[in-house]
């Protein structure tokens, strides 16, 4: 394990214990979340070492990595895995029509096989080797692997998104700044991130699942995520609520809870956590962020 002496964000070195949780998805280990005192912003401290992380996702439930799963929650995920596919290329059409497309984190494919059908150019990159395998044989995508990043044109990039990917990343500033030299000189990036001040992060508190320690390295909220990229030259241009991933995360928060599913209960905190967003500074559960370089 490493412990983190300094704020990833601020570099200040004052922190507290947020809250402490375990890996409720996999191994049961305790974990702490620290909050850094001057910014705010929350992380998993410590955290395992690089090389031992692998651990922490050997498991055939992950399921964005994994398209073979039968029962109700799956299929479910997978139905609403289509609606937030369309729902993220409305997005990209806003601000392009055509053009190329980095999508980091590509998990199996399916986002980017969609935009590929709509003749943009798409480039993947995904760690996972059997995700990567799946993306390339089945649908004829161009995935790398994580070092496939450094092999790639600077400023060749209209739009790159991170789904649900920046708060897995170990080296914060470093990734950053590559994303940053690959966008092109117009381009966008697009980020989806649970929002660790959304009504269900409060409501579950340790057994909130986007929490999800070890894996998550770091639970971000809107402000962190603006402090975040401004320190990198980025503007906020626009956010906007992932709805569905309220009902989903209140799903498996109550299975963490309980133990059950508690589909009613976690249908209606989920209902109950877009509504309070609604009236409390969009603080959704998860959020897109929109974002610009602003010395272009
Ligand atoms: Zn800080």
């Amino acid at each position: 394990m490493i412990t983190l002496s300094k704020c990833p964000v601020c570099n200040k070195s004052e922190l507290s214990i947020f809250l402490s949780t375990k890996d409720y998805f996999l191994t049961n280990e305790d974990f702490d979340i620290v909050k850094c005192n001057s910014c705010g912003f929350k992380f998993t401290n410590p955290r395992p070492n690089e090389s031992d992380i692998g651990k922490y996702y050997e498991s055939s439930e992950y399921i964005s990595h994994s398209n073979v799963k039968q029962g109700f929650v799956n299929q479910l995920y997978q139905l609403i895995r289509k609606i937030t596919i369309n729902r993220k290329i409305g997005i990209i059409n806003q601000y392009f029509k055509k053009g190329s497309i980095l999508d980091i984190g590509c998990g199996t494919g399916e986002f980017l096989n969609s935009l590929k059908l709509q003749n943009y150019d798409t480039i993947g990159i995904e760690p996972n080797e059997i995700a990567r395998k799946h993306a390339i044989e089945k649908y004829d995508l161009e995935v790398l692997d994580e070092e496939g990043l450094d092999k790639l044109e600077k400023d060749k990039f209209d739009v790159i998104t991170l789904w649900h990917v920046l708060e897995h990343v170990f080296h914060l500033d470093e990734r950053i700044n590559q994303i940053k030299q690959l966008l092109s000189k117009d381009g966008i990036l697009i980020v989806a991130l649970p929002n660790s001040n959304s009504w269900d992060a409060k409501h579950y508190k340790q057994y909130w699942a986007a929490f999800d320690c070890p894996r998550h390295l770091y639970h971000f909220d809107q402000v962190s995520v603006k402090n975040l990229f401004l320190e990198f030259g980025f503007e906020l241009i626009k956010s906007t609520p992932m709805i569905f991933d309220a009902f989903y995360i209140c799903m498996l928060s109550e299975k963490y809870k309980t133990g059950k599913s508690n589909m009613i209960k976690a249908f209606f905190y989920g209902l109950k956590s877009n509504l309070s967003a609604m009236f409390n500074q969009n603080n959704y559960s998860s959020i897109i962020y929109i974002l610009k370089t602003n010395n272009s």
